[in-house]
């Protein structure tokens, strides 16, 4: 990405958006566009950074990201919706620092299939098994209810909340289904400073909530939440 050498791992929504306009605007106006990213990136990561590697710093993302996100989709209408959970069945990519947040949760007692999860985090990354989405049953998150729900709304991972489409739902399930994502370019930043962060790194769910749990102390660990922070905004949810 040219100028934005910086960004250490920008997410390929912001690389796609960064490369469109290169190619649109003129090199004056690419430069002033870049400094804002820049800017803002740079706000957005020491923003991050006040806290260590762990399930605060995944909540602090989470803070910084759903606000963004809730104003980037106030004016498209995103068609999912609770109750969907379809992109709950393909492989879904967490940060490291979310898998801590989430092993958090089922060390106090949340109760999850972990036969599932085990079937889940053997796979090779992008396995061929994913495609097959709700077909292959054994592709079901972990943390999704009977109700088609998610179980761990509050605490949903970044991708969760960030991914969501104005197509129709349906497409979502198909194998060359036409989805229309919805671009965030301030989520995108903000995801990218949060991937940015020493220590954190993505991987699949599975995989990293299992490694979580393998590395828990034994204690448990208290989630404080600002209750505020984080309702779920059900009305304007980006997954499900
Ligand atoms: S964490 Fe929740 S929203 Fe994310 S894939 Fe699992 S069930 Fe779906």
């Amino acid at each position: 990405m040219s100028g934005l050498e910086m960004i250490s791992t920008p997410t390929p929504q912001l690389k796609i958006m960064i490369e469109h306009y290169q190619k649109v605007l003129s090199p004056e106006e690419y430069q002033i566009f870049i400094n804002d990213i820049k800017s803002t990136y740079i706000k957005f990561f020491s923003e991050i950074a006040a806290f260590p590697a762990g399930p605060e710093r995944a909540i602090l993302g989470h803070q910084l990201l759903t606000p963004l996100i809730e104003q980037g989709i106030a004016q498209v209408k995103p068609t999912c919706g609770r109750g969907c959970g379809t992109c709950c069945n393909y492989e879904v990519e967490i940060t490291i620092d979310e898998g801590a947040l989430l092993a958090a949760l089922v060390s106090d007692g949340l109760m999850i299939d972990l036969k599932r999860l085990a079937i889940q985090a053997s796979r090779k990354t992008k396995s061929e098994e994913w495609l097959q989405s709700s077909k292959n049953p054994d592709n079901r998150c972990v943390f999704l209810g009977d109700d088609q729900a998610c179980q761990v709304y509050e605490f949903r991972p970044s991708i969760c909340r960030k991914h969501v489409v104005n197509s129709n739902p349906q497409e979502c399930g198909k194998t060359n289904g036409q989805i229309t994502p919805i671009l965030i370019p301030f989520a995108e930043i903000a995801m990218s400073a949060i991937l940015g962060q020493p220590d954190n790194a993505k991987a699949s769910l599975s995989k990293a909530l299992s490694l979580a749990l393998n590395n828990r102390p034994k204690q448990t660990f208290e989630l404080e939440i600002e209750s505020d922070l984080h309702q779920p905004n059900r009305a304007i949810s980006p997954s499900v």
